[in-house]
């Protein structure tokens, strides 16, 4: 550690294989056709967009910009997943004619579907987002709570119905359903209540579906907390009953459950200062680095001091280099932290990288590390002009 510079992302490139190789080896245990597609927008940073696709994953894109690059970063676009309710349109039909798997969000895309070349058809994987009110199965559990989300057609309110008429009026080719749903709780029962609703929509409408699109918001490498096998085996019981899983394939689209807990970020102590109140431990990083919403409560650490020290305990409050007041990390009740001792952040690879404002200093450094050797992957940066 101490040969790295600081403040820097440290990805952990043996827990990273565990999830990945967990993943991958627990949907072919499960299911006999099946798609994992990497959500781009939990973290963005090529390194690891690539190493999904070595590692057989797909790009799970949300606009324009993501699904541009996944093409540079050598996604083929039928191994791309195109999701998003503001999709550009030339990107759009791009995507439909060369057999991405497009999952329509909006009636604009849908009116979009005239435009693209029909004599594409046989290749197009078009499926449509469906909201529903997983608020009601899931009291307190969904992002959206009573509001609903804001995705997709409504199941309730008949938009869904118009829009399966639209693709059968049309004679469009409607291969699939997307339920991703964010919850607070990512628990199996979201999932239960997701694999019912799609049992429930291919019983309504008759559906025979290439694909079935669950979406993502597992917990992955959590103590304590479902396991991708614990997810995958519930969702198949439920769907298992309607859905012939020989000719339906099962689409996830994880993005925390891998990266989370596979990245580090590690800040060094740089100054100490005692106020009239208080004693403030300045870190060379910042909270804006690994909770850029601001909303953390607590984080997973650990401390290392080059020397113990045997001095009695002192409450510290860990603060970073912006000349924000917020930006405090937490109250440490610990030996007094000298210049130069390492606090080490676990936990923060999902929404965090992608998310760093360029604020007071640009990105950070990224390395990967792998069986104690460190590689820098991405430099310090500048500040853009
Ligand atoms: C955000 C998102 C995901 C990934 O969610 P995680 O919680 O990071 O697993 C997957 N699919 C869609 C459509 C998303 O918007």
């Amino acid at each position: 550690m101490k040969k790295i510079k600081t403040p820097s992302f440290i990805i952990r490139k043996e827990k990273l294989e565990n999830q990945t190789n967990d993943l991958m080896k627990t949907l072919s245990e499960t299911f006999p056709f099946y798609i994992a597609g990497y959500s781009f927008k939990t973290n963005n940073f090529s390194w690891i967009i690539s190493y999904m696709r070595e590692k057989g994953l797909w790009a799970e894109t949300v606009s324009s910009d993501e699904y541009t690059l996944a093409k540079s970063l050598g996604f083929p676009i039928n191994r791309i997943i195109f999701n998003g309710p503001a999709k550009g349109k030339a990107e759009f039909i791009e995507a439909v004619e060369n057999g991405a798997i497009v999952n329509i969000d909006s009636k604009r895309e849908l009116k979009w579907l005239k435009e693209c070349n029909s004599s594409t058809q046989n290749i197009w994987k078009i499926g449509l987002r469906v909201n529903f009110d997983i608020e009601e199965q899931c009291p307190g559990e969904s992002q959206g709570g009573t509001e609903d989300g804001r995705f997709g057609f409504s199941l309730e309110n008949g938009e869904l119905t118009d829009a399966i008429n639209f693709m059968i009026a049309n004679k469009f080719p409607f291969s699939g359903i997307h339920l991703h749903c964010s919850s607070k709780t990512r628990s199996l029962n979201i999932y239960k209540a997701i694999s019912a609703i799609a049992v429930k929509i291919v019983k309504t409408f008759n559906l025979n579906l290439n694909f079935l699109d669950i979406g993502g918001g597992f917990f992955g490498g959590v103590p304590g907390k479902p396991s991708f096998h614990d997810y995958f085996v519930e969702i198949k019981k439920i769907l298992a009953s309607t859905i012939n899983l020989e000719k339906t394939t099962i689409i996830v689209e994880p993005g925390i459950s891998l990266i989370g807990c596979a990245v580090d970020y590690v800040t060094q102590v740089i100054d100490v200062k005692e106020t009239k109140h208080n004693h403030f431990t300045l870190l060379d990083g910042s909270r804006t680095h690994i909770d850029p919403l601001m909303r953390k409560s607590s984080y997973t650490y650990h401390i290392e001091q080059s020397e113990t020290s045997s001095k009695k305990f002192v409450n510290q409050i860990l603060c970073g280099f912006t000349c924000m007041e917020n930006d405090r990390f937490f109250h440490l009740n610990y030996a007094p932290l000298k210049e130069g001792d390492l606090v080490v952040f676990e936990n923060v690879g999902a929404y965090t990288m992608g998310l760093s404002p360029q604020f007071i200093e640009a990105y950070p450094r990224v390395y990967v590390e792998e069986q104690g050797h460190f590689e820098l992957v991405r430099k310090k940066q500048k500040l853009p002009l």
